[in-house]
């Protein structure tokens, strides 16, 4: 299988180069480091700290009066997994600023029992109504093996769900407010042009999320027109007529996962993982998809860095681990192979153990791997940089 040429793709530096303060490396896609070799979402992290935090809740107020309805009816969509952060979002809408939100899911490709409990747990006992949404499953199989073979990403289809149903629910119950949770390319490092905002535009979701690829892309692929339609974002036309607005609560008040998972203990009948998740040392971040642990470890392939690097960064950023525990971490925990459900995986999208590392193979990069004794190592790791 020809080589996927990471570098390029991505539009990577080829020098392998650490953060000064957090574990995070040069090789996340779009990520800045500043003249002093400080990464953007650390520079961010700083600037969080400085912001007039009630100030920002007061915007918060004055977007809220705005979108408000007094009839029973909805009045903002939260994309809604049942995890920590979506929880927390849509339980202090509707209960601390008086909202009457609609909690929409996509729904993963295989639930594991943890998220199943979770979601079902913060409806009953959280108080939330939900609207769920499961693709046809033979498609959802067939993209989702696609878009491993020719993106190196298995969560591609979903990424198109998760950002383009919520948008379709906001034309169909003309709920003009979408509220996420974190802005992912500002809390763990990406194009800050847009992270002094609280809002991003449809142009961004494809910049970002989609890897370019929009989901006509896959139609080329053999999917057709008419089972492609659900991954596929209602016509800008109808968006800009129901003046869908798409907000970050991570803008109005300061963003802490941790804090998080301890509000939805609290509030939504929220348990972590018995055992940590596969890849890290966290046990209550992204539990619900049984084939998560492949969407990491297909970045710890392309970047050098996965789940543990992720994780840690943010942890060092809000200053619950130094930056030695953090580099300990990635060496104990970063890149462990999802072995619980790789046959999971395999059966889902049909293809067989040695097609499979031949992809992930594919994926390896000079800049990043070598190979010593037959065994695939990483040529710069975090633990044997000399500027710690
Ligand atoms: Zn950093």
């Amino acid at each position: 299988m020809e080589n996927k040429n990471v570098l390029k793709r991505y539009n990577l530096p080829e020098k392998v180069i650490f953060c000064k303060k957090c574990t995070i490396s040069n090789q996340r896609p779009r990520i800045n480091f500043d003249s002093d070799g400080v990464c953007s979402a650390c520079r961010f992290a700083e600037h969080k700290k400085k912001i007039n935090w009630k100030k920002r809740e007061d915007e918060l107020l004055q977007l809220c009066d705005k979108h408000r309805k007094n009839d029973g009816s909805y009045d903002v969509i939260v994309p809604f997994s049942g995890g920590k952060d979506s929880s927390m979002v849509a339980h202090q809408l509707k209960n601390k600023y008086g909202m009457n939100p609609l909690t929409v899911t996509w729904q993963p490709h295989i639930y594991t029992d943890i998220g199943l409990k979770n979601y079902h747990n913060c409806i009953r006992i959280g108080g939330l109504d939900n609207l769920a949404f499961a693709p046809n499953g033979k498609v959802n199989a067939l993209l989702t093996k696609l878009a491993f073979l020719h993106l190196g990403d298995p969560f591609q289809p979903f990424i198109y769900g998760v950002y383009n149903y919520p948008l379709k629910v906001s034309l169909q119950y003309k709920v003009p407010l979408i509220m996420y949770g974190e802005h992912g390319e500002v809390e763990y490092g990406g194009d800050m042009e847009k992270a002094y905002r609280s809002t991003r535009t449809v142009e961004d979701q494809n910049k970002y999320y989609f890897s370019g690829l929009p989901p006509e892309f896959w139609i080329k692929h053999g999917i057709s027109e008419k089972d492609m339609m659900p991954y596929k974002s209602p016509k800008d036309s109808d968006i800009i007529v129901n003046k869908t607005e798409i907000h970050f609560f991570s803008y109005y008040k300061f963003w802490d996962p941790q804090e998080n998972y301890y509000y939805c203990v609290e509030n939504t009948g929220f348990f972590p993982n018995p055992e940590r998740s596969e890849g890290t040392y966290s046990k209550y971040a992204s539990l619900d998809d049984k084939l998560d642990g492949f969407h990491y470890y297909l970045s710890y392939i392309k970047f050098g860095i996965s789940r543990t690097t992720s994780d840690s960064a943010h942890e060092i950023r809000d200053e619950k681990i130094t930056k030695e525990e953090g580099v300990a971490l990635v060496k104990k925990y970063d890149g462990e192979f999802p072995s619980k459900n790789f046959n999971t995986f395999l059966e889902y999208i049909e293809i067989s153990e040695s097609q499979f590392w031949e992809v992930i193979d594919s994926w390896r990069s000079d800049h990043i791997w070598k190979k010593n004794n037959g065994e695939w190592q990483l040529k710069h790791p975090i633990w044997e940089n000399n500027d710690l």
